[in-house]
């Protein structure tokens, strides 16, 4: 019975502590930046494991590797699922990685039970969803779903101005299938929390139903560089106040709309950068975010006057500027139901989760049906050497992503 087909568990365990060498840290994490050699060996090895199964490759010409294995029915657009391969500069074992080998395992506990669906499958590795080498982040799946152009990512240069393209041509990933000609029926993603609710409720399978929506804003103070022993209070411009009062504002305007909403200042540049002198420069960054567009609207205005209140009482000049507005991201709804209704058959503990970081599979859901499977990762630790997931949990989450993308083949082939 189909069904009651399982993934191999311990396989796949091994195959992450395998696979976990490319780029391997001593202290148990990776450093697997987007196309460097580490990251290369990694999809050499992944080429590899997929072709020794039947499966053929496909690279489009932003690195994006496609191992499709056959259906019965090959004019059927083929199932995708995937994530990523590449970690940040200490990345943990299992970020974007549990994604891509429980596809893996997918397609290896299809190959040994001679299963056979009737739309091809494809198993996917996204090129740089980290952003951390090339920003901005999700760049290849971005191509992919048309919100970015080729020649864009092409272009992207990392800290020594070695671009995105002559990396691909270097470790002999330029394809050349053009990114937004790809065709997919729908699209899996399995992917730790990087969050604690899954963790701290002791549940196995998140049911991602979307994504929360991001709005980020680069902000320029305008004050005056002064004498910090001369200078009498009253009438600095003091443009690192302003910067203060903002992250304390901003904190507050995601504490009014809590639990869902959340405001972060994360980079700052403090000019002259003296202690004995008045900031007359800052320049700083803040990311808002909520699931609810129309909250995530009510935010950015509560944000807007903050600004506007805090230049007046710092005599400051203050320019912000949205730098991205990524609305929320509700995923298909047919796609949730299938991995909520799996994880349930399975007899998993579930519950309907949102994301709260961004994913190749937000990216993708712009231009197809998407559902998401989130497990838990110990402490809600992530981008991180020490991130954690148990082998229970990732061998739950292989199981709900093999029978989602059975079941959607199933419920579209019976429509077809
Ligand atoms: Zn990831």
């Amino acid at each position: 019975m189909v069904q009651s087909m399982r993934v191999n568990g311990e396989r796949l365990w091994s195959t992450v502590m395998e696979t976990a060498r490319f780029g391997g840290t001593p202290s148990g994490g990776i450093t697997r930046l987007t196309l460097s050699d580490a990251d290369k060996k990694a999809r050499d090895w992944f080429v590899a494991q997929c072709r020794s199964i039947g499966c053929t490759i496909t690279v489009d010409e932003v690195g994006n590797i496609f191992a499709r294995r056959a259906g019965t029915d090959n004019t059927r657009q083929p199932i995708g699922f995937g994530s990523h391969l590449d970690t940040q500069p200490s990345g943990g074992k299992f970020d974007g990685i549990a994604g891509v080998l429980s596809g893996l395992e997918t397609l290896r506990t299809l190959e040994e039970n001679h299963v056979t669906t009737s739309a091809p499958l494809e198993l996917i590795n996204w090129t740089n969803e980290e952003g951390s080498r090339f920003a901005p982040t999700m760049i290849a799946s971005g191509a992919f779903a048309g919100i970015y152009t080729t020649e864009y990512a092409h272009g992207l240069k990392d800290r020594q101005g070695k671009t995105f393209r002559g990396e691909l041509v270097r470790i002999g990933y330029l394809g050349d299938r053009p990114a937004r000609d790809h065709q997919l029926a729908a699209y899996f993603e399995l992917h730790i929390e990087q969050g604690p609710i899954l963790d701290e409720e002791g549940i196995t399978i998140g049911v991602v139903t979307g994504a929360q929506g991001q709005r980020w804003y680069e902000v320029n103070v305008q004050g005056r560089d002064s004498h910090a022993g001369s200078t009498p209070m009253p009438v600095r411009r003091d443009a690192m106040l302003a910067c203060a009062r903002i992250t304390d504002g901003v904190n507050r305007i995601a504490m009014n709309h809590a639990p869902a909403g959340m405001a972060t200042v994360g980079l700052v540049e403090v000019s002259p950068n003296s202690r004995n002198v008045i900031p007359g420069h800052v320049f700083f960054t803040v990311d808002l975010r909520h699931p609810d567009g129309d909250v995530l609207h009510e935010m950015h205005r509560e944000y807007e006057q903050l600004v506007d209140r805090v230049a007046g009482d710092t005599r400051t000049d203050i320019a912000s500027e949205c730098v991205l507005d990524l609305p929320p991201t509700r995923f298909d709804q047919r796609c949730v139901d299938i991995v909520r209704d799996v994880a349930g058959q399975l007899c998993y503990s579930h519950r309907d989760i949102v994301s709260g970081p961004g994913h190749d599979a937000v990216n993708v859901a712009r231009v197809l049906p998407v559902g998401m499977v989130f497990i838990p990762c110990v402490g809600g630790i992530s981008h991180n050497e020490t991130e954690a997931a148990r082998q229970e949990d990732l061998t739950a989450g292989a199981n709900v992503l093999l029978q989602a993308v059975l079941e959607y083949d199933r419920r579209t082939a019976d429509a077809a």
